[in-house]
């Protein structure tokens, strides 16, 4: 999970440099609060958190699940946009005022991967790994999105009510891949049998 839409100009200013880290801080908390068991928690990386889930016998049940999991993240994720915006109307600092503007994006992907134990951390090591940390920069111009590697999306499938488009990124290091990008779909795109969820303030 990556989250996106501070740009440099938070740097800029200290005061808005520390909320912005605190807001951050708090959003990743709430995404990462609404994960549960077989989705494990491996480390938060400035505004990203690596998470995982080991695949048992019914490997896409686990994918699938998985996958449910990251659309149900999206709805925490802007609750509580909405909560720290509300709370923090008074301060008029850039951090505070574009809260509502940041974006979260899941990239999904199946591999192998090995644990490093250092110290009391098990860190997540090999070349599946190394994988996702690339997809994170990528030629997709839009910054809210569920992306899936090829090896996930043949485990786990399509997601409901979001458009699929595929792309083709390459890497210096890891070459050409392939991957499913699920959009979410825009309002008028819903019908109207549909539950349309909408919060008033
Ligand atoms: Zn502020």
């Amino acid at each position: 999970m990556d989250i996106s839409g501070y740009t440099q100009f938070i740097r800029s200013e200290k005061m808005s440099a520390v909320y912005a880290e605190e807001i951050i801080f708090n959003l990743l908390e709430a995404v990462i609060d609404k994960a549960a068991y077989p989705l494990m928690l491996n480390k938060l990386d400035g505004d990203a958190a690596l998470l995982y889930a080991e695949l048992e016998d019914d490997e896409a049940a686990v994918a699938r699940d998985v996958a449910r999991q990251a659309q149900a993240f999206y709805d925490v994720f802007y609750e509580r946009a909405r909560l720290l915006s509300s709370e923090r109307t008074d301060c008029d600092c850039n951090a505070c005022q574009r809260i509502l503007d940041l974006r979260l994006k899941a990239f999904l992907h199946c591999g192998e991967v090995v644990f490093k134990k250092i110290r009391q951390f098990e860190e997540m090591a090999g070349e599946d790994v190394i994988i996702v940390h690339r997809l994170i920069k990528n030629s997709i111009p839009s910054n809210e999105y569920i992306l899936m590697t090829e090896s996930f999306y043949q485990l786990a499938g399509n997601l409901l009510d979001m458009n699929m488009e595929t792309c083709h990124e390459a890497y210096e290091d890891i070459g050409a891949i392939t991957v499913n990008v699920f959009h979410p779909k825009k309002r008028n795109e819903i019908k109207p049998d549909q539950p349309i969820y909408a919060q008033f303030f």
